[in-house]
């Protein structure tokens, strides 16, 4: 079997997690979301947890060298054997060099970086719309697409409903320049080496996953060739 060695790429709210879930069930590709292992690596207090936490804890940036080293690592890992699913990593050229050569160390390459795009517009009414229980934070619920029976009041309990200050629209202005500005050079990078695939995120999850399975599909047949 030919590997997927896949990179994520998308705006927040384009449905990322969403895909990465599909993917792993499908393929059996575990989902490396390099946010959620940097928070894990901090609170296990492992030595590459301790050193993130100071930079962290300073407002600042975690550093390259910490980043690309808990990644690597992670790729050559057993369970990434067939592939893997990379999501938020790499955010810069740097990285995406450091990717690079690390599986050609390893005798690997990558298959394809997925764009799921999706239009900023589309962005700010997804997530601005987000409401929250003050209650229970996994009871969720949209103005638009998944609206409560009662304005500002949970279905389930009754309790209040507020909005995430992530989810207020300057924030979600601001992440989305964050994101352009780091993205479209690495689209540029992957787009040189003929890699990127891209979907159109506003078509709904469904058709976006059958739509990412069959370029996969048509991937690994290439592969073979
Ligand atoms: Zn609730």
């Amino acid at each position: 079997m030919s590997e997927l060695n896949l990179i994520l790429l998308g705006p927040p709210g384009a449905g990322k997690g969403t895909q990465a879930e599909r993917l792993r069930e499908d393929f059996g590709l575990p989902h490396i979301s390099a946010g959620d292992m940097l928070r894990a690596q901090v609170s296990d207090a492992t030595d590459l947890g301790l050193k993130a936490k100071k930079y962290m804890d300073a407002g600042e940036l975690v550093p390259d060298e910490v980043i690309i080293g808990m990644i690597i690592d992670r790729v050559g890992g057993e369970d990434a054997r067939d592939g893997f699913l990379l999501d938020g990593f790499p955010r810069n050229e740097d990285q995406a060099d450091a990717l690079a050569e690390a599986l050609e160390g390893l005798g690997r390459r990558l298959t394809a970086a997925l764009l799921i795009e999706v239009p900023d517009e589309e962005v700010v009414r997804r997530l601005a719309g987000r409401r929250m229980c003050v209650k229970n934070p996994s009871h969720i619920y949209h103005v638009d697409f998944d609206p409560p029976k009662h304005e500002g009041v949970c279905d389930q309990d009754g309790a209040r409903l507020i909005q995430r200050k992530d989810d207020a629209e300057e924030t979600i202005r601001h992440r989305l320049e964050v994101y352009h500005q780091q993205t479209a050079p690495l689209v540029g990078y992957y787009e040189r080496i003929g890699l990127v695939r891209r979907f159109d995120g506003s078509r709904g999850a469904d058709e976006v996953h059958a739509r990412i399975r069959a370029a996969l599909a048509t991937l690994r047949l290439e592969e073979k060739l």
